[in-house]
């Protein structure tokens, strides 16, 4: 764009402050997110660092008057090319709206604006006796405005659900470029259509989320994490079932596959039964006497298929090695392909089963682990990155992986959402009315379609 693009910089940096408007050159961290291994590059002609939720309305307004995309971004740890400029235009970075605008611990609550990572919220919570429940990955880089635009989930969304479920109300920037506040801080509100649940997991495609009210609660007295090692597969998918059927409400219910149990053993913190195949782990907490009980109920529940179940002392260090899988399985090749698919829990081993299928076919290495309770796997593939006929490869696996999960009536994405990589998808999951419906709650909150366009897109 390079004249064109100086231009608009400069009007820009008139409009907002030349201070907080950046160039972003071909390798600028700002044209990448997670995503960055899947070859996904943005060209933005401009980074642009509101420092309020008016200036993000001035934005907006300049971008609607002169016909310019706009691409909200939080922490850039998404991995499907959300926050990625992927057809030029402004990138509106948030990482100014930092404010801690209320902490009431006494009712449960606080607001805080979009740009607060999601560690700050976590700890801010804690430290007033307090727990935010939602606890995707990234936590130190991720900021809450994404969270909320991802709905991200995370190992203990059995129990608690995912981020949305914690969202009393947002303040939220709409084209043309007006600030509205959606929902509040009321408790029960059934007037309306429910717009705030429309922005909740709307990946930057309706709106620029400027501040979040979060619901919190009590931090649970006790959490008791176990290890359960089963010999196969279908055993483990069995137990999952059957601890759902139980009554016992788990805070996490997580597997982990034979493949990858033998990546991951290294750093497990205890030892793994040499005729483990498959592997729990499980969270359950409450009172003293609530998780202590719930635990027992578990233990006499699996004890009978289970090769092993361990108590680990360390429930920290548990989690942290569950955290690390990510890396320690890519760089068994060096890349993976991985899909964070959803099978109705009661087709979770027909699933795992296919997916394996699916690798070998391919001549790549399979393993999978997730979320058990409900059903959300993380559906990989090893590759070589530097041989393309294995990259090509973990592409065409994938492709199968979602027509598998179609097939067993799932879904396509249950934490990373649809973004850039997996724009189109929707509509072998969705009835045609159902996308048209879609495609006109766009239209209604974007008529120019300059919110982050190409993203999250139906068909
Ligand atoms: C190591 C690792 C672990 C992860 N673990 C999990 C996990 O457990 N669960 C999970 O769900 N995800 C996980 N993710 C994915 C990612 O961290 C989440 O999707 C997270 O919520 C993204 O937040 P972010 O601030 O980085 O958003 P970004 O990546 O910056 O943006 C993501 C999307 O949200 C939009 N967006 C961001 N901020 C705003 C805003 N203020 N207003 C409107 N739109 C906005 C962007 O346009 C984009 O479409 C993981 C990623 C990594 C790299």
């Amino acid at each position: 764009m390079g004249g064109t693009a100086d231009a608009l910089r400069a009007e820009l940096g008139g409009l907002l402050g030349a201070e907080h408007v950046l160039d972003a050159p071909p390798g600028s961290l700002y044209n990448f997110d997670a995503s960055r291994r899947r070859a996904v590059e943005g060209r933005a002609d401009a980074v642009v660092l509101p420092g309020s939720a008016e200036e993000v309305a001035a934005l907006l307004r300049w971008c609607y008057a002169h016909d310019v995309p706009i691409v909200p971004r939080g922490g850039g740890t998404g991995v499907t090319g959300g926050a990625v400029a992927t057809q030029g235009g402004v990138v509106c970075s948030l990482e100014r709206l930092r404010a801690v605008r209320a902490v009431q611990p006494e009712l449960w609550r606080m607001e805080v604006e979009a740009g607060v990572s999601t560690r700050d919220v976590q700890r801010l919570a804690r430290e007033n006796g307090l727990m935010f429940a939602p606890d995707p990955g990234a936590s130190e880089q991720s900021q809450i405005g994404g969270n909320v635009a991802t709905n991200a989930g995370g190992p203990h969304a059995l129990k608690y659900g995912a981020t949305g479920s914690w969202v009393m109300g947002l303040e939220a920037v709409i084209a043309p470029g007006e600030v509205v506040t959606l929902g509040g801080w009321a408790r029960k509100d059934v007037a309306g259509y429910d717009l705030k649940a429309l922005l909740i997991g709307s990946e930057g495609t309706l709106g620029v989320i400027t501040a979040v009210r979060l619901g919190l609660l009590p931090a649970p007295e006790e959490a008791i994490a176990l290890m359960v090692f089963l010999r196969t597969r279908d055993e483990g998918c069995a137990a999952m079932l059957d601890v759902l059927a139980s009554g016992a409400r788990p805070s996490a219910l997580d597997f982990l596959d034979g493949a990858t149990l033998a990546m991951v053993a290294d750093g497990y913190p205890g030892s793994i039964p040499a005729d483990a195949g498959f592997a729990l782990l499980i969270d359950v907490d409450g009172t003293r006497a609530e998780a202590r009980a719930q635990r027992e109920e578990l233990v006499q529940l699996l004890s009978p298929g289970a090769v092993a179940i361990e108590q680990p002392d360390d429930r920290g260090g548990l989690w942290r090695w569950r955290d690390g899988f990510n890396p320690v399985v890519t760089a068994v090749r060096g890349a993976k392909v991985s899909e964070d698919v959803v099978f109705p829990p009661e087709h979770l081993a027909e699933g795992l089963a296919g997916l394996e299928r699916i690798g070998e076919r391919h001549g790549l290495r399979p393993c999978a682990w997730g979320h058990g309770g409900e059903g959300n796997v993380h559906a990989t593939v090893l590759v070589d990155p530097t041989n393309e006929r294995e990259v090509d490869a973990g592409e065409a696996a994938a492709e199968d992986m979602f027509a598998l999960v179609l097939s067993l009536g799932g879904s396509i994405t249950g934490e990373h959402g649809v973004g850039w990589l997996k724009r189109g998808r929707l509509a072998g999951q969705w009835d045609a009315r159902a996308i048209e419906l879609h495609e006109q709650i766009k239209h209604a909150f974007d008529p120019k379609g300059l919110l982050n366009p190409g993203k999250k897109l139906a068909r």
